[in-house]
């Protein structure tokens, strides 16, 4: 098999349908328009990574290579996410780590003098999310994205014009318009804050520059993507009771003497069908939760809110979350679909809960240092878990019984490592698996195959949570990195059963019927 094809088979062709029947004229109306203001996200995604790629983009899919269009279509270009964006094709170098926002032979050196060189005020601009850096005469220069994608984001502004025309939803129709003029003023707040309390419209729409994964020179400058999702008000509701008992489910979570929890803001949750994305959100590995926006100054002023992305994760765990647990214990582990939907939610929800601030008032985060993100992880895992064991028939979460609630969490165990045991969620995994095997909850057959024991299971997890919450409270980044070598390095017992895995799809391949 190619290169090509071998990176395009790993992701399980999914056909992601809805019934539009459900959505009121106006906004079935509005749709058309949406999906161009989103498309033009690809468009500005696309130069963000390669100046020139959407020419070469246009290209190869109007070409009738059609190994090369699944590729491009993928994974936005002619680099493999599962590779670091190494290039697949002799013709195309590899995505630089700086991608297009920065000159590409920049160095780490240049910059800085360049920054010391600036005023204040070119040194914010410079440093922020949402610039391009460019050389003029020799010289580095910040321009920001609502200048140097005017011409696109002008193209955007008049689709989400034409789009908030067409709806009826008074706040809906508020956000298209905010969001609208936000893209093409680079003043995103507003309508970043407005995104966080609409609640209640029939259908929500993320666009805009956010995350900085693809930076991986500086790791500062955000890449444009949007999502399209209907809203799932009856299941959204079921969670009402959830987020109206955060204080109680806090309760539960230990917060060892002098540090402090974060303070809360509002934290909205909503299901949702996601019905087409585009940017970086339609590259490669598909997201099936996000919790936006990530501005602190919105965050810490206005809140946030945690979107659970009910299709993606319903294709992505029937694919390959589910026949993970099933190959590698030969059907004696039965994950069920409920169960991790709401721990998955219950490790959001976890990432609020817990030491935030120690006694001295510096931040776990600071103090902790480069371990604290594997710790953090565990945490919210052993944190969701706990939730879902010891308050199952409490506040809006259901009872699904600890067997079905461990095994589910265990698929999921799998599932992260196979994206690498070294990055924070697989580091966390591999001390979660390493531990429970520890105290006889995992328990390895002689033949490599898993079965689990919940006999001990709430007592047991309680005691991780008390550790782990322990080290964010206390502990010196050496003991956690002692904690963290103890644990979070994977045995044979692992490494074998991942290897077993290699028929089982990575991820989904998602065609929108829109
Ligand atoms: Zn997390």
């Amino acid at each position: 098999m190619s290169k090509v094809n071998e990176a395009v088979s790993k992701f399980k062709k999914v056909d992601i349908s809805y019934d539009y029947s459900t959505l009121s004229e106006d906004v079935k109306n509005a749709l058309p328009h949406l999906k161009k203001a989103m498309d033009v996200m690809t468009t500005i995604f696309l130069q963000q990574q390669k100046k020139d790629l959407p020419k070469t983009y246009t290209e190869v899919m109007s070409g009738n290579d059609n190994e090369k269009k699944e590729f491009w279509k993928l994974f936005k270009g002619p680099w493999s996410q599962l590779e670091d964006f190494k290039s697949v094709y002799p013709e195309f170098k590899d995505r630089p780590a700086g991608c297009a926002f920065y000159p590409e032979d920049l160095t780490k050196e240049e910059w800085e003098n360049a920054l010391s060189d600036m005023s204040e005020e070119e040194k914010a601009v410079a440093t922020d999310h949402y610039s391009v850096i460019v050389r003029d005469e020799n010289k580095l220069k910040a321009v920001p994205y609502h200048v140097y994608f005017a011409d696109e984001l002008a193209e955007a502004f008049e689709h989400l014009e034409n789009a908030a025309e067409k709806v009826e939803n008074k706040i809906l129709k508020e956000y298209l318009i905010s969001r609208a003029e936000g893209l093409v003023s680079g003043n995103y707040r507003d309508s970043d804050a407005l995104w966080v309390k609409m609640k209640d419209a029939p259908i929500d729409l993320v666009i805009g520059p956010y995350e900085v994964y693809a930076d991986a020179f500086m790791g500062i400058k955000a890449t444009y993507e949007a999502f399209l999702m209907v809203v799932d008000h009856e299941k959204g509701n079921r969670l009402k009771e959830v987020e109206d008992n955060l204080q109680n489910i806090a309760k539960i979570f230990p917060v060892p003497a002098g540090s402090k929890a974060a303070v809360g803001k509002i934290a909205p949750m909503i299901v949702v069908h996601q019905i087409y994305s585009s940017g970086e959100a339609a590259q490669g590995i598909m997201a099936s939760a996000f919790n936006l926006p990530n501005d602190a100054w919105v965050r810490g002023n206005v809140g946030w809110k945690q979107v659970m992305i009910y299709n993606m994760m319903q294709a992505k765990f029937n694919n390959a979350t589910m026949k993970i647990a099933d190959k590698i214990s030969h059907g004696r582990i039965k994950a069920e679909f409920d169960p991790y939907f709401y721990f998955v939610l219950m490790h959001e929800v976890s990432h609020g809960l817990g030491p935030a601030y120690r006694a001295n008032g510096v931040a776990v985060s600071k103090s902790l240092g480069k371990h604290y993100t594997a710790i953090e992880e565990a945490k919210a895992d052993i944190g969701g878990l706990y939730i879902l064991l010891k308050l199952g028939g409490q506040y809006g979460i259901p009872q699904f019984g600890k067997e079905k609630i461990f095994d589910s969490f265990f698929a999921g165990l799998f599932r992260s490592m196979r994206f690498g045991v070294h990055e924070a969620h697989g580091a966390a995994n591999v001390l979660e698996f390493n531990w429970f095997k520890e105290q006889g909850v995992i328990k390895v057959l002689d033949n490599g195959d898993f079965e689990t024991d919940s006999t001990k299971l709430i007592e047991l997890t309680e005691t991780l949570l008390n550790e782990l919450c322990r080290i964010e409270a206390e502990a010196t980044p050496e003991e956690a990195e002692a904690f963290l070598k103890k644990y979070a390095v994977p045995g044979n017992d692992i490494l074998d059963a991942l290897a077993k895995l290699s028929d089982i799809p990575i991820d989904i391949r998602v065609e929108y019927s829109l």
